[in-house]
């Protein structure tokens, strides 16, 4: 493929055809996937969700809010990849997120601005790496623009296997099971073994690596790079399909937004030199920190979180509303919970938005504090959202005929008995399938778990916060109300 060619901010039948070219190798329940993955079963409602979303790019009414002119090439390109450097930069962003959340109701993690924000705000620090051992700034710049200039679409794996997580443990096998480099060469890194867990994986242009964590005895595992999803010897074995069936009556969001994960696996496969961005122990542990990557990506998951929150709390009421149950204080109490969760999740946005600051590179950060704390929160609040619901709905949740049934000679003992206090019985059972296909579906519980570690490990997050946050001008308050001997 030609990346030279400046495609700009492409539309979402460049993203299948592109894809379809692509050729990516996917091992879908024990089989090579042969064909255009765009046809396939398990992808079809996934792909067209995201060509939908590729799509809005060139909605004639909200164009100007979803593109930006290209420094390069004066054409259009996705706002995604905008690198902000004011607070109405910022706003930009935000109103693009909210665009594409919009559309899945804020279920598709992977929405293309997830990972063209992570790659926008690596880039955006780009001179952290300048005059570093083992460091090509340069790369990762050249790599963003190629990216943004040609709208690439991204997976990406930053964990190793979850073979043995103790501190203590240093893989030894003799063949490597953590993805390693285990050649240098002229051309490039030769990388072997797996990573985990590729949202999306082989479903786009790219694949996004960077290395998670401390790297004292590992450097071959230390690197960063991005390759194209059929680069040679890249394997993405997927999990079993949530897709609960094509129906979008019965299977209202497994049917769209599956995004399905999968195991990436590096079979001597050769990273070219101009697509390393590093390969740096020391690095690779501290750049994720020093970048500007958790207050960008933090600033587009909080904005998509909250779209999602609204998406819950509307399922909800309706759910109150079709069967009647608004009187009840429980009730009442519960959907507070909700209520609390979404007025909290958008203060902390615009706390982050108006305390943003410009960094030493001249971009615009939102403040970090209140970012960690929402993804903190959310983690917990969610999974209590979806027991919400669930208790909310008791047996509706599961007095779920098909669409077929509706269609079939029984419609009349459904519409009789299935109906709500102000809702025909197909409209009650559409409410309540929904409801049970973002909590109880093979698809709603893996919607839980992602959220419960979308941005990693809420333990780890919570000690990061503890350990950066500024603590001394409060125990100084005590100190001085106790009168205890000054602290330097
Ligand atoms: C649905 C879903 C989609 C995902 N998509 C992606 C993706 O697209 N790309 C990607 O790169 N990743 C993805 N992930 C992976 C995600 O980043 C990880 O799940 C997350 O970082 C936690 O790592 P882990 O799953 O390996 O948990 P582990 O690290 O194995 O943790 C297991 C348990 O041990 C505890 N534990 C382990 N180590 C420590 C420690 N040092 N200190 C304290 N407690 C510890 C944890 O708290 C946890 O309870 C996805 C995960 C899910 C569930």
């Amino acid at each position: 493929m030609n990346w030279g060619l400046h495609m700009g901010a492409i539309n979402g039948k460049d993203y299948i055809n592109r894809l379809d070219q692509l050729n990516n190798e996917i091992w879908y329940d024990g089989e090579k996937v042969e064909g255009f993955i765009s046809q396939h079963p398990a992808f079809k409602g996934l792909i067209q969700s995201k060509a939908a979303l590729y799509d809005l790019q060139h909605d004639p009414i909200i164009k100007d809010e979803m593109t930006f002119i290209s420094p390069l090439s004066g054409e259009p390109i996705g706002l995604s990849y905008l690198q902000p450097k004011t607070k109405e930069d910022l706003l930009r962003r935000r109103k693009m997120i909210v665009h594409w959340a919009k559309y899945s109701g804020g279920l598709m993690g992977r929405s293309p601005d997830y990972l063209n924000t992570v790659l926008m705000s690596f880039a955006s620090s780009v001179s952290y790496l300048k005059d570093k051992d083992k460091c090509f700034p340069s790369n990762l710049q050249s790599f963003y623009e190629l990216a943004r200039e040609n709208d690439f679409s991204f997976t990406h794996t930053f964990i190793s296997p979850q073979v043995n997580r103790s501190q203590m443990y240093l893989e030894d096998t003799s063949e490597p099971i953590a993805a390693k480099v285990i050649e240098k060469n002229e051309d490039g890194l030769v990388i072997k073994g797996a990573r985990l867990l590729a949202t999306q994986g082989g479903l786009t242009d790219e694949v996004l690596v960077f290395s998670a964590g401390k790297f004292l005895f590992n450097e071959d595992e230390a690197f960063a790079f991005s390759i194209p999803s059929n680069t040679r010897g890249i394997k993405f074995i997927c999990r079993d399909s949530f897709l609960g069936g094509p129906s979008s009556f019965n299977h209202p969001l497994s049917s769209r937004f599956e995004e399905m994960d999968s195991i990436v696996v590096f079979d001597n496969v050769l990273v070219p030199w101009d697509r390393v961005f590093y390969y740096n122990a020391e690095i690779a542990g501290e750049f994720p920190i020093q970048s500007s990557f958790h207050p960008f990506a933090k600033h587009q998951v909080l904005i998509r979180q909250i779209v999602k929150t609204e998406f819950v709390l509307g399922i909800a009421e309706l759910l109150i509303e079709t069967i009647n149950i608004s009187e009840y204080q429980h009730v009442q109490e519960k959907m507070s919970e909700i209520i609390i969760g979404l007025e909290t999740m958008k203060a902390l946005l615009e706390k982050s938005e108006n305390n943003a600051k410009l960094d030493e590179w001249g971009y615009m950060r939102p403040e970090i504090f209140p970012l960690q704390v929402a993804g903190i929160i959310f983690p917990k609040i969610y999974p209590r959202f979806t027991e919400i619901i669930q208790l909310i709905g008791a047996s509706g949740m599961i007095t779920l005929p098909s669409e077929k049934a509706f269609h079939s000679t029984i419609k009349s003992d459904l519409d009789l008995y299935l109906q709500g206090a102000n809702k025909t019985a197909e409209e009650r059972v559409k409410i309540f399938r929904l409801a049970w296909d973002l909590t109880m579906s093979s698809f709603g519980t893996r919607q839980t778990q992602y959220e419960r570690y979308f941005f990693g490990d809420p333990i780890r997050l919570s000690s990061e916060l503890y350990k950066k946050y500024p603590k001394k001008e409060y125990t100084k308050i005590i100190s001085d109300f106790l009168s205890l001997k000054k602290e330097d």
